[in-house]
C-alpha cells in the first residue's frame, strides 16, 4: 500500500460540510470504502490481501486475464508504450485503434464502428450527439446512469417510461407533439437486475411512432446471442435497432465503449461527440487486448454456454432454497434483493467472511428500498464455487 504523504494538508474550513455529510451516509449504511483488490486467476482475487471467490467482477467471460490478451497488449506496450498522445481526432488514432474498429464493425456486422474512452463516454457522446433540443427522448426509468445523463446533457424533452411498461412507453410516444426526432434509449441488459429488454416489441414501437431505437448492449456483448452479438441477436431483431453502444470492460475484458452502425451514423458520431473529440484516446495495449479477446469470442462459443450454464445453477439452486433471485431471468447478473442498505451491506460481509466477493448494491445506484446484493457469474468459476455460494447465502440469510 502507499505510504501517505508525511505532511497532510489541513481540510479547509469551507469544506467543513463535508464531515457532516460523510457521517450522514455511515449512519444509512451508504458510505462506500476504497479497498485492494488483485484479481487472481479462475475469478478468485485477494480483498486487501485475503484470497475470496471473485462474484463481484463483469469479467464474464475470464477473458481479462487470458493469456492470449496479456501478451497482445504486451506487444502493443512494447511497441507504442503507455498512453496513446492525444485525442483520436488530433493524433492518438493509431493502428491498433483502426485495427479494434475494424474487428468491431466486423464483428457487428456493420458498416463502421468508432471508439470512445469508456462506455460511459460511449452512451453519454452518442445521445448529445444526436439528440437535440427540439427532439423527444423516451428512456426506461431502470437505465443505466450513463443513459440518463446523456439524455439530460443532450437537453431534449425526456419521458421515462416505468421499467419495461411498453404501454407506458406508447401513451407517451402518443401524447407527444410533431416536431422533433423521437428517441428511445434502453439498455439490452439491466446492468442491476440481470434481466434483458423487449427489444422486438420496443423496435415495433419506434417504427410505429417513427422514433429511433438507441439500445446499450454493454452486458450482452460476447454473453447473448448465437455468435456473441447481444440481445438484439438473441431477439432477433438486429436489422431494427438504428444505433447499438458497446462497450469493452465486460465480457471484452478490457476497458473503452463503441458504436458500431451505418458509415454515416459514425462519421458523424466522430464529427460531433465530445467524449471522444476532447479525451485522450485509449491506450493502443488496451485496443490490443480488445481485440484479440473479439477474436477469442468469435472463436470459442463455449465460453458463453457455459456462463449461461452456471448461470441456471445459481438460479435454480437459490430456488430450491427458496430464496427470490429473479429465477425467470437468464445470464450471469443475479439480484437477491434485501430491501435494506444496511441488510445488503450485513449480507455481502457475511458471504466474504465466507470466503465470496458479491457486490452490496444501494442507492443511489438502485432506488431506496431495493438495495440487493448482485451476484455476478464468470465462465472462470467451476460449478462448485457456485454451489458453494449458494450454500453459504442461504445460511448467510437464516441469520
Ligand atoms: N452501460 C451499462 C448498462 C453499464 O452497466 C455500464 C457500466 N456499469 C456502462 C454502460 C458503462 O460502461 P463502462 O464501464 O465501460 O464505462
Amino acid at each position: 500500500m502507499n505510504e501517505p504523504p508525511s505532511t497532510i494538508p489541513i481540510m479547509p474550513g469551507s469544506l467543513g460540510w463535508l464531515d457532516d455529510e460523510l457521517q450522514k451516509l455511515d449512519r444509512d449504511h451508504l458510505r462506500r470504502f476504497r479497498r485492494e483488490i488483485s484479481p487472481l486467476p479462475g475469478a478468485r482475487c485477494l480483498v486487501d490481501g485475503r484470497e475470496v471467490i471473485n462474484f463481484a467482477s463483469n469479467d464474464y467471460l475470464d477473458l481479462a486475464g487470458d493469456p492470449r490478451v496479456v501478451a497482445a497488449a504486451q506487444r502493443a506496450l512494447a511497441e507504442c508504450g503507455a498512453g496513446s498522445r492525444a485525442s483520436a481526432l488530433v493524433c492518438g488514432r493509431t493502428r491498433w485503434h483502426a485495427a479494434l474498429e475494424n474487428r468491431l464493425a466486423r464483428f457487428e456486422r456493420q458498416a463502421a464502428a468508432v471508439l470512445f474512452p469508456t462506455g460511459f463516454a460511449a452512451n453519454l457522446g452518442t445521445i448529445c450527439a444526436l439528440a437535440g433540443r427540439n427532439d423527444h427522448v423516451f428512456s426506461d426509468r431502470l437505465n443505466h446512469a450513463s443513459l440518463i445523463d446523456g439524455c439530460r446533457l443532450s437537453g431534449a424533452n425526456t419521458g421515462i417510461y416505468e421499467h419495461d411498461n411498453l404501454a407506458g412507453l406508447r401513451n407517451l410516444l402518443n401524447a407527444t407533439p410533431a416536431g422533433g426526432r423521437r428517441w428511445i434509449v434502453t439498455d439490452s441488459v439491466f446492468s442491476m437486475d440481470g434481466d434483458l429488454a423487449p427489444l422486438p416489441a420496443l423496435c415495433d414501437l419506434a417504427e410505429r411512432f417513427d422514433a429511433t431505437l438507441l439500445v446499450d448492449e454493454a452486458h450482452a456483448t460476447g454473453v447473448f446471442g448465437a455468435e456473441g452479438r447481444g440481445v438484439a441477436e438473441l431477439q432477433g431483431v438486429e436489422d431494427h435497432v438504428a444505433v447499438r453502444v458497446g462497450t469493452l470492460s465486460k465480457a471484452v475484458g478490457a476497458l473503452g465503449g463503441f458504436v458500431a452502425g451505418p458509415q454515416e451514423l459514425i462519421d458523424w458520431i466522430w464529427n460531433r461527440a465530445r467524449p471522444q473529440m476532447f479525451s485522450t484516446a485509449l491506450p493502443p495495449a488496451v485496443c490490443a487486448a480488445a481485440e484479440q479477446a473479439i477474436e477469442i469470442i468469435e472463436i470459442e462459443p463455449d465460453r458463453r454456454r457455459r456462463l449461461l450454464q452456471l448461470g441456471a445453477l445459481l438460479r435454480s439452486r437459490l430456488a430450491a432454497a427458496g430464496i427470490d433471485a429473479a429465477t425467470q431471468a437468464i445470464g450471469p447478473i443475479v439480484p437477491v434483493i434485501l430491501r435494506t442498505a444496511e441488510r445488503a451491506v450485513e449480507v455481502a460481509q457475511e458471504l466474504e467472511r465466507a470466503g465470496f466477493l458479491v457486490g452490496a448494491i444501494r442507492p443511489p445506484t438502485v432506488p431506496r428500498g431495493t438495495s440487493r446484493l448482485r451476484i455476478t457469474l464468470s465462465s472462470g468459476h467451476e460449478s462448485s464455487d457456485v454451489e458453494r455460494l449458494a450454500d453459504a447465502l442461504t445460511a448467510a440469510l437464516k441469520n
